[in-house]
């Protein structure tokens, strides 16, 4: 029999309720359970596809290319869930099946109505994931906070639940907020105040997430308790980590959390065993080795745009022990610099990341140039890849206007240009080249020695391709394209020759690593730069 956790938030938003929620799905699956992890966003897009990274941050892609939150990038990172487009659901999707299915004449004539209609569609999206032969749990994180307009229909679907299922099938875990006033005291005022906003709403919190700055004491935690009607044993501290958030499955499993959720839905299963968990902070404690990467990017001033990149950059600092300083460097400040050495001589790797649009371009290739003339490892990711082709028909092959038909369509050497079925598309919504494909890997090159296979899959969310005409003259010097698409027909991925580590790929490697498996391209990098830094 399957069951459900809901996983709201109260307060206020950015209180880490992604990293909580996939931190619970981490230790449950480590008691054995098969879980699964959906995100709700009540938003009207459709999907996460069409908004600009600084609206949310990145924009997260799944292997059946679906454009989701980066919340199931933490997903991702945290557990093992199967992520797909079953595991995003927005206002914009429900809304657009309900008003597809009452065109098509399917409410019988009936008034469409939030509920039942409205609430009955986002119970079917998420019982579609959960009962599902062999799920155990199934936890449904509601994104945004209590009290806002926008999630109503689904706390209210999310209270109809208990109703349909019964209480012994269904929790509710709320996320809220102790803040620490001038003095060093904690407030729960905040947390009562969302605990009833939630009870207003018909749903009675079954665990409160304290997030504070210090482990809670045992008389605030009855303080809590009584104010709620949550049990005293289900009120835990969600305290800041000083190591890294993978401490955070650990930090809520010594505090009973799953023993909690397994007695409230009578679940028999192995006690928790967070020892390879532990093993990732034991090795970001241990290590005392900073090693420097210069990020070259363009959404710079929120954190959360190049998420997945950032963590899997820590990732592959995990896998080769040492701690990774990210440095921050916007590309179009390059773009007026002088002397970019003063940006780069404390970097020991450089990495170009993915984006859309002309803006900060030049540096970009700018930071292509310094890193390989000056043999610094370089890695440059879809945007970052066809940087580096641009930079290299302009340096080698002498194309001094080389460019990508993204940025300079009346360009006369068009090295970067669309796919021939991308010309002409009106719609932008969920029309580039998404999710996984396989990719062929030529024998003998750094990145077949990487993978140590000839066959890789990984995920795509890009538009534009290396132009074919290019192909030979590109490889007529000191440059391999190094991976293909099954067909020989597109380019995959890059590499400089004479150089210790130059790699670009048109995939995003990022996706798809997790501390606990670092993904191989982002450890061989930091190893590269990590000899560099030696040097
Ligand atoms: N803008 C480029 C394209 O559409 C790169 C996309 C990306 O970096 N994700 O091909």
């Amino acid at each position: 029999m399957s069951r459900y956790i809901f996983v709201t938030g109260g307060v206020c938003s950015s209180l880490g309720k992604g990293v909580a929620a996939a931190s619970l799905g981490t230790i449950l699956e480590t008691r054995g359970l098969s879980i699964r992890m959906i995100k709700i966003d009540p938003y009207i897009n459709v999907d996460a596809g069409t908004m600009s990274p600084y609206q949310h941050g990145e924009v997260f892609v799944t292997d059946d290319g679906a454009e989701t939150d980066l919340d199931l990038g933490n997903y991702e990172r945290f557990t093992s869930s199967p992520l797909g487009q079953d595991n995003s659901i927005t206002t914009g999707q429900i809304y657009r099946n309900v008003i597809q299915k009452e065109r098509e004449g399917k409410y019988l004539g009936k008034t469409v109505q939030v509920i039942p209609h409205v609430t009955d569609e986002i119970k079917q999206k998420i019982l579609k994931t959960g009962e599902v032969q062999g799920v155990d749990v199934t936890i449904i994180e509601i994104g945004g906070t209590v009290g806002d307009i926008e999630s109503i229909p689904f706390l209210e679907a999310a209270r109809q639940f208990i109703h349909d299922l019964g209480k012994n099938r269904v929790i509710f875990v709320h996320l809220t907020l102790v803040p620490e006033v001038s003095g060093g005291e904690f407030k729960t005022k905040p947390t009562q105040h969302s605990a009833k906003a939630l009870l207003e709403l018909g749903i009675q919190p079954d665990i409160l997430l304290c997030r504070c700055s210090k482990p809670l004491k045992e008389d605030l935690k009855r303080k809590i308790s009584l104010f709620t009607n949550v049990e005293e044993e289900a009120v835990i501290s969600a305290y800041d980590v000083e190591t890294t958030i993978y401490e955070i499955p650990s930090t809520f499993a010594k505090q009973g959390l799953d023993e909690i959720v397994v007695k409230k839905l009578g679940i028999k299963c192995q006690k928790s065993d967070l020892r390879a968990w532990q093993e990732v902070v034991n090795i970001y404690i241990n290590t005392k080795q900073i090693i420097p990467i210069g990020i070259v990017g363009k959404y710079l001033e929120l954190h959360d745009s190049y998420k997945s990149i950032f963590e899997a950059l820590i990732h592959g600092g995990i896998a080769n022990k040492v701690r990774i300083k990210l440095v921050k460097i916007d590309s179009e400040k390059l773009e007026q610099a002088e002397d970019l050495s003063k940006y780069f001589d404390s970097v020991a790797g450089i990495l170009i990341p993915g984006g859309f649009g002309q803006r900060g371009i030049e540096g970009m290739i700018s930071a292509a140039n310094f890193a390989r003339v000056n043999k610094i490892p370089c890695f440059g990711i879809c945007l970052g890849m066809q940087v580096m082709v641009i930079e290299y028909a302009r340096s080698i092959l002498g194309y001094d206007d080389a460019n990508s038909t993204e940025f300079a369509p009346q360009s006369r050497h068009s090295v970067i240009c669309l796919l021939e079925e991308q010309i002409g598309l009106k719609a932008y919504g969920g029309t580039m080249r998404l999710g996984k494909s396989d990719t062929k890997l030529k024998k003998n090159t750094l990145i077949y020695k990487i993978y140590e296979k000839e066959m890789i899959t990984e995920r795509h969310r890009h538009r534009y391709e290396v132009s074919n005409r290019y192909k030979d003259e590109l490889e007529s010097k000191e440059l391999v394209i190094s991976g293909t698409t099954l067909d020989d027909d597109l380019v995959e991925s890059i590499e400089w020759q004479n150089h210790p580590w130059g790699i670009g790929v048109q995939f995003h490697p990022e996706f798809i690593s997790k501390p606990i498996s670092p993904q191989p391209l982002f450890k061989s990098f930091i190893s590269a730069c990590n000899n560099y830094e030696k040097k």
